[in-house]
C-alpha cells in the first residue's frame, strides 16, 4: 500500500499543526509521499507566507523596503524550527535568500520559497529525505506539465530515498528558472505524485471533514459528503461550491486513484472520499450527493409561433459565441427556447445580443430577466429515482419561491433550477431540508 499525502497551508501553519501532521503520517506507514503547502494562516487575522512573499515581490519591484515582510517570513519559519527543536539550521538559507533579492528577482523565484522551506522543515522533522520540486516537477516551455519527467524523476526519488517531502506549488522550466502553478497548486503537486508513483489513495489534507452537502454560510450545519464521483464534483464547482480544482483532480482521475479529503484537526473523521464511479449497491439512502448554486444570471428568451427551432437556436447561440458570452443553460418549448448566461458576462452587449437575436431570428418577442440565481441539487443516484423532480418542484413551491426555469442535464446528474436572486439562500435550505436533513 502506498500514500501521497499533502497537507495544506493551515495544516502546516504553525508547530501546533507541525506535531499533529508528524502524528498522522507516523500513524500509518504507507503514507510515503508528503506533499506540503507554504504556512497558512494561524488565526484570521494572521497572514499566509505565500502572500507575504507575493507582497515582498510587489515592494521589490516598486523600489519600496521591505525588511519587515522579510522579517516576519523569517521569525515564522525560525519560530517553528525552534519551537519544535527541529535539528536544521535555516538562518544561512534564509540569510542567502534574502541578500539575492532584488528589483529584477522573479515572482516565481520569490513567492516559491514558501513551499520550499515549510517543506524543508517538514521533512526534517519527519524524518523524510527533501526532494526539490525544482529536481521532480518539470514545465515544457509553454508551461504546461512536462509528465514523463515528472512521473520519472518522482518514481526515482521515492525509489532511492524511500519516504520523502515534496514542496508543493512549483517546478521548474526547461530553462532552469522556477514556475509556480495557480494558487492552491499544491493539490495539483499532490496530484501529480500520486500518480507519477501509482498511489493506491491519494490524500488531501486540510481544516475541514471533507466536503459538505451545501454552504455552511447558508444551511446550518450540513452534512459531509462520504463520497462522491469525480462527475459530480465537477458539476457542484461548476455550480459555484468551493471544492477542490479540475485541474487539480485531473492526473488521479486518469489514473482512477481514489481522492480522500481529510482533516488535519479531526483525523479521526472519515471525510470524503472521491472516485471515479460507486458500485449500485454501495450506494447510501441519499440521493442528493450536494447542493450548490450562483447569482447573477441573465435569461433571454425567445418566443416565435411555428418556429424552426433547430435553425433559430442555432442561429442564436452563433451570436452568443460571436459575444464571446457562455451560455450556462439551454431551456426548449415548442415556441420558445431561453439561453441562461451570467449576467456580468454579458455586460453591457446584451442590447447588442438581443438586437441581432432579433434581426436574425425574427422572433415574435424577446425577453430579459435579470437577477436570477441557478441552484442545482447534484447526485448520481437521481436518475435512477422517478419523482425526484417533482419533490423538489413541491417543496420549493410550498415555501413560495418561484421558479423561473427548469435544466436538467442529459445525463441526469443535476437539476436546476433558476430563482430570484432574493430567493438564493432560501431555494438552497429548502431543497437541502427536503433531501438531505
Ligand atoms: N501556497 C500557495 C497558495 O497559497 C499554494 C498552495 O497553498 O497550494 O496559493
Amino acid at each position: 500500500m502506498l500514500k501521497v499525502a499533502k497537507f495544506g497551508g493551515s495544516s502546516v501553519a504553525g508547530a501546533e499543526q507541525f506535531r499533529k501532521v508528524r502524528e498522522i503520517v507516523e500513524s500509518d506507514e504507507s503514507r510515503r509521499i508528503i506533499v506540503i503547502s507554504a504556512a497558512g494562516k494561524r488565526s484570521s487575522d494572521d497572514h499566509k507566507l505565500t502572500d507575504l512573499l507575493y507582497l515582498i515581490h510587489a515592494h521589490l519591484s516598486y523600489g519600496v523596503p521591505c525588511e519587515d515582510i522579510l522579517n516576519t517570513v523569517e521569525t515564522r519559519l525560525l519560530g517553528i524550527c525552534d519551537e519544535l527543536g527541529i535539528p536544521m539550521d535555516l538562518k544561512p538559507e534564509l540569510e542567502r535568500f534574502r541578500r539575492g533579492l532584488s528589483k529584477d528577482s522573479s515572482v516565481d523565484e520569490i513567492v516559491s520559497r514558501g513551499e520550499y522551506f515549510t517543506s524543508k522543515l517538514m521533512a526534517a522533522w519527519l524524518g523524510y529525505a527533501f526532494v526539490d520540486a525544482a529536481d521532480c516537477v518539470f514545465f515544457g516551455l509553454d508551461g504546461t506539465l512536462d509528465r514523463e519527467t515528472t512521473y520519472a524523476a518522482i518514481r526515482e526519488a521515492l525509489d532511492q530515498k524511500g519516504r520523502i517531502v515534496i514542496p508543493g506549488f512549483y517546478g521548474q522550466l526547461p530553462t532552469g528558472r522556477l514556475r509556480v502553478m495557480s494558487r492552491g497548486g499544491s493539490d495539483i503537486t499532490g496530484a501529480i505524485a500520486a500518480a507519477a508513483v501509482d498511489a493506491d489513495i491519494y490524500e488531501n489534507w486540510t481544516d475541514v471533514s471533507g466536503i459538505l452537502m451545501a454552504d455552511p454560510r447558508i444551511v446550518p450545519n450540513p452534512s459531509p459528503i462520504e463520497k462522491i464521483t469525480f462527475a459530480e464534483l465537477r458539476e457542484l464547482a461548476y455550480m459555484g461550491a468551493s471544492v477542490l480544482h479540475e485541474e487539480s483532480v485531473q492526473p488521479v482521475k486518469e489514473k482512477g486513484i481514489p481522492l480522500n479529503i481529510r482533516n488535519t484537526n479531526r483525523p479521526q473523521d472519515p471525510g470524503t472520499m472521491i472516485v471515479e464511479s460507486v458500485d449500485e449497491n454501495e450506494m447510501s439512502e441519499r440521493f442528493i450527493t450536494g447542493i450548490a448554486g450562483r447569482r447573477n444570471f441573465s435569461i433571454i428568451t425567445v418566443y416565435k409561433q411555428g418556429m424552426k427551432l433547430s435553425h433559430s437556436l442555432r442561429q442564436a447561440l452563433e451570436i452568443f459565441d460571436r459575444y464571446q458570452t457562455p451560455v450556462e443553460h439551454i431551456t426548449l418549448g415548442l415556441d420558445s427556447f431561453a439561453l441562461v448566461s451570467p449576467t456580468a458576462n454579458l455586460g453591457d452587449a446584451v442590447y447588442d445580443v438581443i438586437a441581432e437575436i432579433k434581426k436574425s431570428c425574427r422572433p415574435d418577442e424577446v425577453e430579459l430577466r435579470e437577477n436570477i440565481a441557478m441552484v442545482s441539487a447534484v447526485g448520481r443516484k437521481m436518475s435512477s429515482q422517478p419523482g425526484v423532480s417533482g419533490r423538489l418542484f413541491q417543496a420549493l413551491g410550498a415555501q413560495g419561491i418561484n421558479i423561473r426555469t427548469i435544466a436538467q442535464g442529459a445525463d441526469e446528474l443535476a437539476i436546476t433550477v433558476g430563482v430570484e436572486n432574493e430567493q438564493y439562500e432560501n431555494a438552497i435550505r429548502v431543497m437541502y431540508e427536503s433531501f438531505a436533513g
